[in-house]
């Protein structure tokens, strides 16, 4: 067992400044649900931890209908859950945050450490692609922001350099008469990793679709914007033909792998299975608005 030592600081510099003397022997941590497991399996060996959550710029919550909202990257889920207006605006991201492990995972959890572990199976970052969300990060260079579809770089592996924080994630105001959405595939109820996860958000003006992004999840070495499926559904009638169209070229984008949770055959179908749920699920609430 080697030495580990656990510092709180309460500012973003104060954290950075620690961060950056450390380079990669130290690491921030926010719920802990991800790296403590791997700190115990070995697979990651800090000797030191930097606890953001005392951090008041990572745990807000912050919803503007002009600029949109300001997410703390350290904010946990089940806050996320809980908030009425992200239920109202974003309830893609809502069912996102909600479906992450338990209701005790999501109380330690955050959205801002599921992105930054850089899983290709994270269930919020689809979610934040369709949103079009931009991660802000800040370190010892300044501060600089990333699109979350390039913010992982490989499984396991993101766009933040030793000394970086992420700080909050920039989500645009919904525009009237969109909704997001986000459905994904396990082989049991609760509790497990997404085989394959779909983020879609779309705004509609009567018939017509006028913006849509779709994300995904688990089909590739990291999580995908898919651009040709979402840039088909823009300017057309919203209709079975346009979805169905933008359903291949999300299979087509895919480019998933065979492992104990599915193979890739069986992925690329639930592509087009989840592709075409999530935007009936999106256009049904985007009607609503
Ligand atoms: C029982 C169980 C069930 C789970 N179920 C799911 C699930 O259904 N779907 C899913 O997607 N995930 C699931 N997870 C994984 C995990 O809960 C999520 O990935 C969670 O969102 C991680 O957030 P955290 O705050 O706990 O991150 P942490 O474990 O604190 O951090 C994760 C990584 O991000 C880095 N990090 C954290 N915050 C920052 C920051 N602000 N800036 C820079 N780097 C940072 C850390 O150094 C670490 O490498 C599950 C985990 C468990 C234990």
């Amino acid at each position: 067992m080697h030495e580990i030592h656990y510092e709180a600081p309460t500012s973003l510099e104060q954290a950075v400044g620690i961060l950056a003397k450390h380079g990669d022997s130290a690491r921030p941590i926010c719920g802990g649900t991800d790296l403590l497991i791997q700190m115990r399996a070995g697979v990651r060996r800090p000797h030191y931890v930097v606890d953001v959550k005392h951090i008041a710029a990572l745990t807000g919550i912050a919803f503007d209908p002009k600029s949109g909202l300001r997410l703390g990257a350290a904010a946990p889920c089940i806050e996320i859950f809980e908030n009425a207006t992200l239920r109202r605006h974003y309830p893609g991201l809502v069912e996102a945050a909600h479906l992450i492990g338990s209701l005790q995972i999501q109380s330690r959890a955050s959205v801002g450490g599921n992105l930054c572990n850089g899983s290709p199976a994270a269930d919020t970052t689809p979610a934040l692609i369709a949103l079009g969300a931009v991660a802000r990060l800040v370190g010892p260079k300044g501060e600089r922001q990333v699109k979350v579809e390039e913010f992982v770089v490989s499984p396991g592996r993101t766009v933040i350099q030793p000394g970086e924080l992420l700080v909050e994630l920039l989500i645009p105001p919904p525009p009237p008469h969109s909704a997001d959405a986000y459905i994904r595939f396990i082989p049991r109820n609760e509790m497990d990793i997404a085989v394959v996860g779909i983020g879609a958000a779309i705004t509609l003006e009567g018939d017509r679709c006028t913006a849509a992004r779709i994300g995904m999840g688990a089909v590739a070495p990291t999580p995908l914007f898919a651009a040709k499926a979402s840039q088909a559904l823009v300017g057309k009638k919203f209709d079975a033909v346009a979805i169905e169209n933008a359903a291949q070229l999300a299979i087509e984008q895919a480019s998933p792998i065979d492992d104990m949770r599915g193979t890739a055959e069986f992925r690329r179908h639930l592509v087009g299975v989840l592709t075409r749920r999530t935007l009936e699920r999106a256009a049904e609430r985007a009607r609503r608005n």
